[in-house]
C-alpha cells in the first residue's frame, strides 16, 4: 500500500540539524503515526513520503519554508526582570509558557541581564534545515473516526478517554 490522502502512517525517524546532532528520534519507542495529507507533521516531510511503502527508507532534507519557518526577530523580546520574580535561579535555556494574543506560546530564555531578560518565541527548530532519515513501518487506511478527527487513534496517536 502506498502513502496517499486519507492513509494512517507509521514511521520510524532520526532527526539531525546540519551540524550533524540528533535534535529528536523515534529510536527506542513506538513509530510516530501521522494522518497523511492532514497536516499532522511539517509539510516537506509529509510531501517526500507520497507514494512510499512500508519498509523504504529515505533521507529527506527540509529547509525552513517546509519546515518550522524562518526566525522572525520580532519574536525576541526584553521583558523586565521582575516578571520573574518567582523563578530562584534564572538561566538560558529554561523554558516557560508565556500568554500572549495568539494564546500560550513556549518561550525560551536567552539572556538574563540584571533589570531585563531576553526571551525568544520562536520554535526552536525554526529557520533550521532539517536532515531526516525515515523508514516507513506501516502504511494502512484511515477509519472514518480518524479522517473527521484529522488524527490518528491508537497506537503512535491520539488517545480519547
Ligand atoms: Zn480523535
Amino acid at each position: 500500500m502506498k502513502i496517499a490522502q486519507e492513509k494512517v502512517v507509521s514511521i520510524h525517524y532520526t532527526l539531525k540539524n546540519a551540524e550533524g546532532s540528533v535534535l529528536d528520534s523515534s529510536s527506542g519507542s513506538d513509530p510516530l503515526a501521522y494522518l497523511h495529507g492532514a497536516g499532522n507533521i511539517i509539510p516537506g516531510l509529509e510531501s517526500a513520503l507520497e507514494g512510499k511503502e512500508a519498509g523504504e527508507k529515505l533521507a529527506v532534507t527540509v529547509e525552513p519554508g517546509q519546515g518550522y519557518g524562518d526566525r522572525d526577530e520580532r519574536l525576541v523580546q526584553d521583558v523586565p526582570r521582575a516578571a520573574f520574580k518567582d523563578v530562584q535561579e534564572l538561566a538560558p535555556g529554561m523554558q516557560f509558557q508565556a500568554q500572549g494574543p495568539q494564546g500560550t506560546r513556549l518561550v525560551v530564555v536567552t539572556q538574563v541581564a540584571e533589570e531585563t531578560v531576553t526571551v525568544d518565541a520562536n520554535h526552536p527548530l525554526a529557520g533550521q534545515t532539517l536532515h531526516f532519515e525515515v523508514e516507513v513501518a506501516e502504511v494502512r487506511d484511515a477509519t472514518a473516526e480518524e479522517l473527521e478527527h484529522g488524527h490518528v487513534h491508537g497506537p503512535g496517536g491520539h488517545h480519547h478517554h
